[in-house]
């Protein structure tokens, strides 16, 4: 079972601890979450989970963290500057702003293609406001999605000189060190370069909860390899290297599927681009509109090494960029011959992720009584707490004593709670619906035996467990699902 919609994971999120709508006590801000206690161990986990898949597990990857506010010409090189925009368009009818491309009618039946003109669709009303449904839209006009800010206390705020962006993507904080990697690490290619971190990016719409947001969090990855490699089939690689890692984080494959971008959707730099997608709409009617990105793998080429390099020349042999002091060539001993590296890029969003963690992992069991009860059934590995120590009768110094020195004995190998907040039955309720993997209860025999009970969250059944071998134990059972990490050749 999954979630039946995302407002069932809203709720629960706000309810439990995860995730926050942020500036609440001043109204809100459209869009933006705080994560919660809960919330912020979850998405470490995934952060770890990952760094730990491809910077620790495999031999070919390091990682990096660099600014999130870069030199400006870093965006003017890189092409953002001039094409990191999206379409816009406003309802003359109900005033809605909108993102064009989003919305029904935009793209013709048989798909975008070169001679397609979204302005001649907007004004023979075939695109539909997605507020009202009016077809009386404004011709659409672009919009730069970089946030603007000016660096200096003197800086006027037009000042160009000052002019700074926050990053839209971590990938360009990777190709500037390139080098610096590179020749520090003592890498030949193929190698990798992974990098977690906030981006930021004015989104027209954003919504649905943490799927689209104007700022958020990444896991980018830049893979380097020779320029005769095979790229549309590594990116085929890497699609499949990720469907098994979502599947390790315990997504459903069939709530995954692939989407081949349309040429003349993909991103300036881009010359194939696979998106896997999640169904985070189950409720919807058509299949087709249940869907929504959840990462792309893209072949980026050599434009990015290549644009930020000093040495490329165009037809009329002038620099191409004359600003950069370096050239991020790489020289093939192998070959005996220099290159710019082409890229695979597999893009992800933690927050993104985080959602189809929840949506997967959420579902209702009943109880002998009755009542339904919402299971969180996280993977062990996500999970925010680990273990519950729960005492039988907290009017008890003895058995209280014992559960807390429990508590403290597992806390150095893995996240625990003591709880002591409610009746058994409610406690145990509260940490299924936050997905902890097992509670612990300690009773008048613990006193005797040196044991506990371990209850499993998904079965509800019950072990007894010597003390001297819980933190074995659980550990044992909380082992990650082995993912596969299969090099990938050049
Ligand atoms: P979309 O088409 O949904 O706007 P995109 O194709 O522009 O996404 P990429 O540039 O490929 O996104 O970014 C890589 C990943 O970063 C996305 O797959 C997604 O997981 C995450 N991401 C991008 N934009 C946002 C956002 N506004 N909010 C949350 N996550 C995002």
């Amino acid at each position: 079972m999954t979630a039946p919609n995302i407002d069932t994971i809203v709720s629960l999120a706000k309810r439990r601890g995860f995730v926050f709508p942020s500036s609440e006590v001043y109204g809100g801000l459209g869009s933006a979450w705080d994560y919660g206690p809960l919330g912020v161990e979850l998405c470490n986990n995934v952060k770890q989970a990952w760094w730990r898949w491809l910077v620790y597990e495999r031999d070919d990857i390091e990682g990096i963290d660099s600014s999130i506010i870069l030199n400006r010409l870093v965006w003017q090189y890189s092409g953002h500057e001039a094409t990191f925009h999206d379409p816009l368009v406003d309802c003359r009818e109900c005033k809605s702003r909108m993102r064009a491309d989003k919305l029904e009618g935009y793209f013709p039946e048989e798909g975008p293609h070169a001679a397609f003109d979204a302005n001649a669709r907007i004004r023979a009303g075939l695109v539909k406001c997605s507020e009202c449904g009016s077809t009386n839209l404004t011709d659409e006009r672009f919009f730069n999605m970089m946030f603007r800010t000016t660096l200096g206390a003197a800086a006027a705020e037009d000042d160009p000189a000052a002019l700074a962006y926050l990053r839209p993507e971590t990938a360009q904080g990777i190709f500037i060190n390139f080098l610096n990697v590179q020749t520090t690490m003592r890498r030949k290619i193929p190698f990798g370069i992974a990098q977690i971190g906030k981006s930021f990016r004015n989104e027209i719409t954003p919504g649905n909860f943490i799927l689209r947001t104007r700022e958020f969090e990444q896991m980018e990855m830049e893979y380097f390899v020779k320029p005769d490699a095979e790229h549309f089939k590594l990116v085929d690689e890497w699609v499949a290297l990720y469907l098994e890692w979502f599947k390790g984080l315990g997504i459903d494959t069939a709530n995954l599927q692939l989407k081949e971008v349309p040429a003349e959707e993909l991103a300036h730099y881009s010359k194939r681009t696979v998106d896997i997608m999640y169904r985070y709409f189950p409720e919807r009617a058509e299949e087709e509109r249940q869907w929504e990105e959840l990462m792309g793998i893209a072949y980026r080429t050599d434009f990015d090494l290549r644009s930020h390099s000093s040495k490329p020349t165009d037809a009329e042999g002038k620099r191409v960029n004359p600003d950069s002091t370096e050239d991020l060539s790489y020289f093939d001993e192998s070959m005996k011959q220099r290159f710019y590296p082409h890229v695979i890029e597999p893009a992800a969003g933690v927050n993104r992720t985080v959602l189809a963690v929840l949506m997967d992992a959420y579902s209702e069991r009943t109880n002998d009584k009755g009542e339904t009860r919402v299971i969180l059934k996280l993977s062990p590995q996500l999970a925010p707490i680990k273990a519950a120590i729960l005492p039988l009768a907290k009017n008890k110094p003895e058995i209280v004593g014992m559960a807390k020195a429990i508590k403290r004995s597992l806390q150095p190998v893995l996240r625990a709670v003591y709880d002591d907040t409610g009746g058994i039955g409610k406690l145990y309720a509260r940490q299924d619906e936050i997905g902890t993997p097992f509670c612990i209860t300690v009773d008048h025999q613990s006193l005797e035996d040196e044991a506990v009970t371990v209850r499993d969250r998904d079965t509800w059944e019950q072990e007894r467990v010597k003390v001297s071998d819980l933190a074995e134990h659980l550990q044992k059972r909380l082992k990650p699902f082995p993912v596969a990490t299969p090099e990938i050749a050049s």
